[in-house]
C-alpha cells in the first residue's frame, strides 16, 4: 500500500497529465450527476445526495432534530418540495420548478392562490442585468414565498390573474449531514469541510462536493499519519451544528480547509485562517506558490464560508478557505449560469491536485531535534558529505543536509527550513529523512506550534 509523501511523489502537486484528465472529468462527471437534485438547507435533497455520496466513500449520515439547540441558532424546520409552478391568465404554465429548481425560492411556505399580475410581482425575482438568466434566492429564517425566473420572461407576461402553486411542506423533521472519517496513525486531524445545501448550482459548490469526495476516495487507499475528516454540511447552520455536537473532536483539528467555488477556470485563490499563519496558510501559500500559475492569497475575514464559524474566537481553527474565483466575484455566482459549462474538468482537477499536494506536505512536514547540536556532525564519515543524488542535485542535496541540521533545533518545521533556505520542501525532506537513518535527528512528534523562520 502506498504511503501519502513517503515515497518521492511529486510536490508540490504537479501529477501527471493523463491521471489529471482522468480525474478532472470524474469530477465533472459526479457533478452532472447531482447537478438536477433539489437540495436546501435541509430535506431529500441533501439526503439523496449524501446518498449517493456514500455510495462512493464511508460516509455516516446525521439526523439532527428540529428544535434543537446549537449554540446561538437553532435546527430549523425541515423543508421539502414536490411541485411548484405559476400558470398565466390562459392556463399555460409559463414557471415550472420541473424546468429548473432555482425556479422557487428556497424554503418557500407552500401556496396555492390566484392573484393578479400585480401581487404575484412582489414575489417574483429577477437579475434585469442579466434578463437570461434565473437568480437564485432563499428564505430560510423568514416564512415566505417566492419565484425566480429570467427578467426577459417576467417582461413577457400578460396582465391578468395568474395561477400560483407551490406544493412544498415546512415542519418538524430533521437537518442532515454527511461526516466522513479516515483514521491516520495519530488522531490529530485535518477536516475538509464543503456545504452541500445549493441546488443545481456548479462552482457554487458542486465543486467542492465533488473534490471533497474524490479526495477522500483517493485518501481512503493510502497510509497517512493523520486522522482526515470529511464534513458534508449545509452552510453556516451546517458548521454551527457540528461543531456545537464535537467541541471535544475539533480540538483534534490541526489543520482545515474550506472547499468552495473551486471548479471555474480562473486562478486559484487562498483565505487565510484567522490565525493567518498556521501551518495549513504556510502551506496552502508554499503549494500555490509552486505551481507556477497565478494565483492569490487574501486574509481572513469574517464573511463568506463555514471557516467563519471554525475561526470563531472560542474555537479559531486553523482552517483557511480554497477557491478559484471567490463567491461574488463571478457574474454567475448565484445565478442558473453557475451550470455545468462554468466548471471544467481541467480547472476541477487542478484544484484536486492542489489539495493533495497540501496534504502530502503537511503529511511530511514535522519539527525535527538535531542530535549533534554543538557544531556540524562529521557528514563524511557517514558517507553523507557531497555523495547524495546526481551531480545537478548534489549541492542542493548537501545544502539541505546543512540547513536541516542547522535549523533542527526544535522551533522550527521543515517547511520553515524550506522557505528560510529557498530551497525546495522535497530537496529538504529528503535531506531530513537521510539525516533520521543515520541517527543524527529526532522526531518531535507533537510540536506545540510552527514558527515562521
Ligand atoms: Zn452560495
Amino acid at each position: 500500500m502506498a504511503g501519502l509523501g513517503v515515497s518521492g511523489s511529486a510536490l508540490p502537486g504537479v501529477r501527471d497529465r493523463r491521471e489529471n484528465s482522468e480525474i478532472g472529468a470524474q469530477l465533472h462527471e459526479l457533478i452532472s450527476e447531482l447537478y438536477p437534485i433539489s437540495r436546501s438547507l435541509t430535506g431529500d435533497g441533501v439526503r439523496e445526495t449524501l446518498r449517493r455520496l456514500g455510495e462512493l466513500i464511508p460516509l455516516e449520515v446525521h439526523e439532527v432534530p428540529s428544535g434543537t439547540p446549537a449554540f446561538d441558532w437553532t435546527i430549523p424546520k425541515e423543508w421539502n418540495i414536490r411541485d411548484a409552478y405559476i400558470e398565466d391568465p390562459s392556463g399555460r404554465r409559463v414557471v415550472s420548478f420541473a424546468d429548473s429548481n432555482l425556479h422557487v425560492m428556497g424554503y418557500s411556505v407552500p401556496v396555492r392562490r390566484r392573484m393578479p399580475l400585480e401581487e404575484l410581482r412582489e414575489h417574483l425575482f429577477t437579475l434585469p442585468e442579466h434578463p437570461e438568466w434565473i437568480p437564485y434566492r432563499t428564505s430560510y429564517y423568514e416564512e415566505n414565498w417566492g419565484f425566480c425566473l429570467a427578467h426577459a420572461q417576467l417582461e413577457r407576461l400578460p396582465q391578468g390573474d395568474y395561477e400560483v402553486c407551490i406544493d412544498s411542506t415546512l415542519g418538524d423533521g430533521y437537518l442532515s449531514y454527511g461526516e466522513c472519517v479516515l483514521a491516520g496513525q495519530q488522531p490529530d486531524e485535518i477536516l475538509i469541510s464543503t456545504h452541500v445545501c445549493h441546488p443545481s448550482l456548479c462552482n457554487d459548490n458542486l465543486s467542492g462536493v465533488a473534490i471533497a469526495s474524490l479526495l477522500a476516495r483517493a485518501l481512503s487507499s493510502i497510509e497517512h499519519r493523520y486522522t482526515y475528516r470529511f464534513l458534508f454540511i449545509p452552510g453556516t447552520i451546517g458548521s454551527i451544528t457540528w461543531l456545537s455536537r464535537n467541541e471535544e473532536t475539533a480540538a483534534l483539528i490541526k489543520h482545515g480547509l474550506v472547499l468552495t467555488c473551486a471548479g471555474d477556470e480562473g486562478s486559484s485563490t487562498y483565505k487565510r485562517s484567522r490565525r493567518g499563519d498556521a501551518e495549513i496558510d504556510q502551506a496552502m501559500e508554499y503549494v500555490l506558490a509552486s505551481s507556477g500559475q497565478p494565483f492569490a492569497i487574501e486574509d481572513f475575514s469574517p464573511w463568506g464560508y463555514d471557516e467563519r464559524q471554525y475561526c470563531s474566537p472560542g474555537f479559531n481553527l486553523p482552517v483557511g478557505c480554497l477557491m478559484r474565483t471567490p463567491h461574488g466575484r463571478f457574474p454567475e455566482y448565484h445565478t442558473s449560469a453557475d451550470g455545468l459549462e462554468l466548471v471544467t474538468p481541467r480547472a476541477l482537477a487542478d484544484t484536486f491536485g492542489k489539495c493533495l499536494a497540501t496534504f502530502e506536505l503537511l503529511e511530511r512536514n514535522g519539527v525535527y531535534v538535531t542530535l549533534n547540536p554543538k557544531c556540524e556532525p562529521q557528514l563524511g564519515k557517514r558517507g553523507l558529505y557531497g555523495a547524495i543524488g546526481g551531480e545537478p542535485d548534489k549541492r542542493l542535496a548537501q545544502m539541505a543536509i546543512l540547513w536541516v541540521l542547522n535549523l533542527s533545533d526544535g522551533g522550527h518545521s521543515l517547511l520553515d527550513i524550506a522557505l528560510r533556505s529557498g530551497l525546495p520542501f522535497e530537496t529538504i525532506a529528503s535531506a531530513a529523512s537521510r539525516l533520521l537513518e543515520h541517527e543524527l535527528l529526532r522526531r518531535l512528534e507533537a510540536p506545540l506550534r510552527t514558527q515562521s523562520a
